[in-house]
């Protein structure tokens, strides 16, 4: 789509069970409100939408771990992200909760469709089931080691270290987040998408940029990374995926369909539904404030398909909204797909990943609190760093190193001697100047005058920045605004009207005018990185602050025609301060307390589990431990911890599967002692059949060390 009508315009919904940092600034929220911001000055018609996201499981289980409400969670993680979001200046047209009614009645209504039109497929299964508390254990409900790397604490969805998606009956050993007790597998049913049968529309839209036959994008415009992960789920094979969950928290199957009693909707079909009851709700807000508009505008930007829909993400959310997200919206039909997904990667932190269990993050809310009136540092640098292509890295260092050079000693010196020197020289008006006058390069008759050559000059590269914005390479786009200032203090520099006033004014005045021309520029063309900084500077020039009206379009508009930005006459105000150093110390504070934070968090993980609730003397007697040596051990091909160990019994030999090859290579335990939980049910583990457990010690670091009797005690006896 070369020229869309409108844009609607997401960042991805943020997930309200813990704060946000730098990493999700970078990714999903900077991008989106830099090219949102453009997409405004430019004229386009424009809308900007997002929300907290606050079902699914991880949200009950903090509430219940912190002895709380899941609403208590909600409405204090969605409170932060709304402030947080305002201070750092992310220009949303509407904020939204999927907590509220109208998402609730929006995606129930958005499932019954799909369900009226037969798009589901109604699946038996069996699940795990938690007797305990007679609940089952979907996604984060249910934790047991991966059997992809062998990680032991991979939740029912994800294993949050190799970061494959997987589903509960995936685990081995798996437990009950809740009560720590092994599961049983009970008979349920949900209704699946059935992704499968997308997959050849999927490959044209995707790969193509083709959707029923037609041209729908350019799949050049399309980031690679996230082509390459889409061509590597369609080439893995879709697999139907369930669209319901048996949890109380989230939004409700709609209660007239028959057996939806205790099924809520998935979270990933609930979540990406929240963009849509977003933009319904800013619809309905401007239509109460303006009679012109009417509550069904949403509709424009969903259902036309002159309308370009962009999501911005991180990579981690590309299977859903490239996959998953498309297949939803298209069975149901009436709506538009997107145009493209600029998800980023990921940003580092000072040299390791940003880690919210161990608490190595900047946090957003922290900075603002902590760093208040340099909002806009952040987002240079976090624009400067931007994880486009590949993952970044943010340190303390480097961002005193931004802002010190590149804000203070060149954007906010330019602006500052421009406007001293005018209030200095002509009392804050802006000079009328003598067109014949030229400056060097510029002396040939019946060329173009000094100012008309600058100007096109100054079109050319803010076309370039344009173009830029366009591509979606902000870091690009950041990079050419900074040349147009660096190069108006070479100008200054060059023609040094601080010493030339006094023996040829009249150049000066040439000099001085051209200077007021860029610094009215710049303060429109860096209003969507830096719009804090672009409102003081438009203070500064006495004009007016930007609303994101079309101002850019004026602004090129007027270069092309070769008219001045600033006119003759015009009166400006005075200097004021955009950017004041950042100190050593001030640096060395903020790492000292992100290596603190970190300690404190590994000094809490140190304390011991809690102990798990008493038992009766029969329950520990139905456990039949007996005492063995290992005979042999191989690694089980394609995972990182698991062993098959032989292991004699002394009255008989059994196979084990046990997950220790991380401390316990297979070549060295051979003779090795162990206890053996003997009357556990054989349990099939990578096609192997596992019959019993080997009892292991476990340190909080994950230490795993044998409990075992000592080398001289027989096979096959009791453990007591
Ligand atoms: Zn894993």
């Amino acid at each position: 789509m070369i020229h869309p009508e409108r844009y609607l315009v997401t960042s991805a919904l943020p997930y309200a069970n813990g704060p946000l940092h730098v990493g999700h600034l970078s990714g999903a929220y900077l991008p989106a409100d830099v090219y949102v911001r453009f997409l405004r000055i430019m004229g386009k018609d424009v809308v900007f939408v997002c929300g907290s996201d606050e079902h699914g499981a991880a949200i009950t289980l903090k509430a219940r771990k912190e002895g709380v409400s899941p609403k208590e969670i909600i409405d204090k993680y969605h409170t932060q992200f709304k402030d947080s979001f305002e201070k750092i200046g992310l220009s949303f047209d509407v904020y939204h909760r999927t907590s509220e009614e109208l998402h609730h009645e929006t995606s129930a209504a958005f499932f019954k469709n799909l369900y009226e039109q037969d798009k589901f497929k109604k699946i038996e299964s069996e699940q795990y089931y938690d007797e305990s508390i007679s609940q089952f254990l979907a996604d984060r409900y249910i934790k047991g080691e991966c059997p992809k790397c062998g990680y032991a604490e991979a939740y029912g969805d994800q294993c949050e270290s190799c970061g494959s998606s997987l589903s509960p009956t995936d685990l081995i050993n798996p437990v009950s987040v809740i009560s720590g007790n092994s599961p049983v597998l009970k008979k349920t049913f949900h209704w699946y998408l059935p992704l499968d049968e997308h997959e050849d529309w999927l490959r044209e839209y995707i790969l193509k940029g083709e959707l029923d036959g037609k041209e729908h994008h350019d799949p050049k415009d399309w980031k690679n990374h996230v082509i390459g992960q889409c061509k590597s789920w369609l080439d893995g094979g879709l697999e139907a995926r369930a669209m319901t969950r048996d949890l109380d928290w989230g939004v409700d199957v709609p209660k007239d369909i028959p057996e939806a009693d205790g099924k809520k909707l998935y979270v990933w079909l609930d979540a990406p539904i929240g963009y849509i009851s977003a933009t319904r709700q800013w619809a309905i807000d401007r239509a109460k404030s303006n009679p012109d508009f009417s509550e069904d505008d949403w509709k424009k930007y969903w259902m036309d398909d002159q309308s370009a829909l962009i999501h911005f993400i991180g990579k981690d959310n590309i299977v859903f909204h490239c996959l998953i997200f498309p297949v939803i919206l298209k069975s149901h039909g009436d709506y538009v797909l997107p145009v493209d997904v600029p998800a980023n990667q990921f940003m580092n932190l000072e040299g390791q990943k940003i880690s919210t269990s161990r608490n190595w993050a900047v946090w957003l809310k922290d900075f603002l609190e902590r760093w208040e009136g340099n909002e806009d540092s952040l987002r240079y640098y976090c624009i400067k760093n931007m994880p486009e292509q590949k993952d970044s890295e943010f340190t303390w260092k480097g961002f005193q190193e931004a802002h010190n050079n590149e804000l203070v000693n060149n954007l906010a010196n330019f602006v500052n001697r421009v406007i001293v020197l005018t209030n200095k020289y002509y009392n804050g008006v802006v000079p009328e100047f003598d067109e014949d006058i030229s400056l060097e390069g510029n002396d040939d008759m019946g060329m173009p005058s000094y100012h008309e050559t600058e100007m096109m000059d100054l079109f050319d590269r803010l076309d370039q920045m344009c173009q830029s914005i366009r591509n979606k390479e902000l870091r690009a786009a950041l990079k050419q605004i900074m040349e147009i200032s660096s190069y108006g203090n070479q100008f200054l520099q060059n023609h040094q009207p601080w010493k030339l006033q006094k023996e040829d004014p009249d150049t000066v005045k040439v000099v001085m005018n051209m200077g007021l021309q860029i610094v009215a520029a710049l303060s429109v063309a860096i209003y969507p990185f830096l719009p804090f900084s672009s409102a003081k500077m438009r203070q500064m020039l006495n004009m007016p602050e930007l609303k994101g009206e079309a101002e850019f379009l004026d602004l090129l508009d007027h270069l092309c025609e070769g008219d001045h930005l600033l006119d003759v006459g015009h009166k400006i105000s005075q200097a004021e301060h955009l950017f004041s150093r950042i100190s050593d110390d001030a640096i060395e504070r903020e790492i000292e307390l992100l290596k603190k934070g970190n300690e404190l968090e590994a000094e809490a993980g140190s304390e011991f589990i809690p102990l798990k609730e008493n038992i009766e003397f029969e329950g520990f007697a139905g456990l039949d431990l007996r005492t063995g040596t290992i005979i042999a051990a191989e690694k089980v091909p394609k995972t990182d911890k698991l062993l098959k160990l032989e292991v004699d019994l002394g009255f008989e030999k059994r196979t084990i599967v046990s997950g220790i090859a991380e401390y316990h290579p297979a070549d060295k335990i051979v003779g090795q002692k162990v206890t053996v939980v003997a009357n556990l049910a054989p349990k099939k583990l990578r096609g192997i059949m596992s019959n019993g457990m080997i009892l292991m010690a476990e340190d909080q670091n994950g230490r795993l060390e044998f409990v075992a009797p000592p080398s001289d005690f027989e096979n096959g006896h009791q453990v007591r």
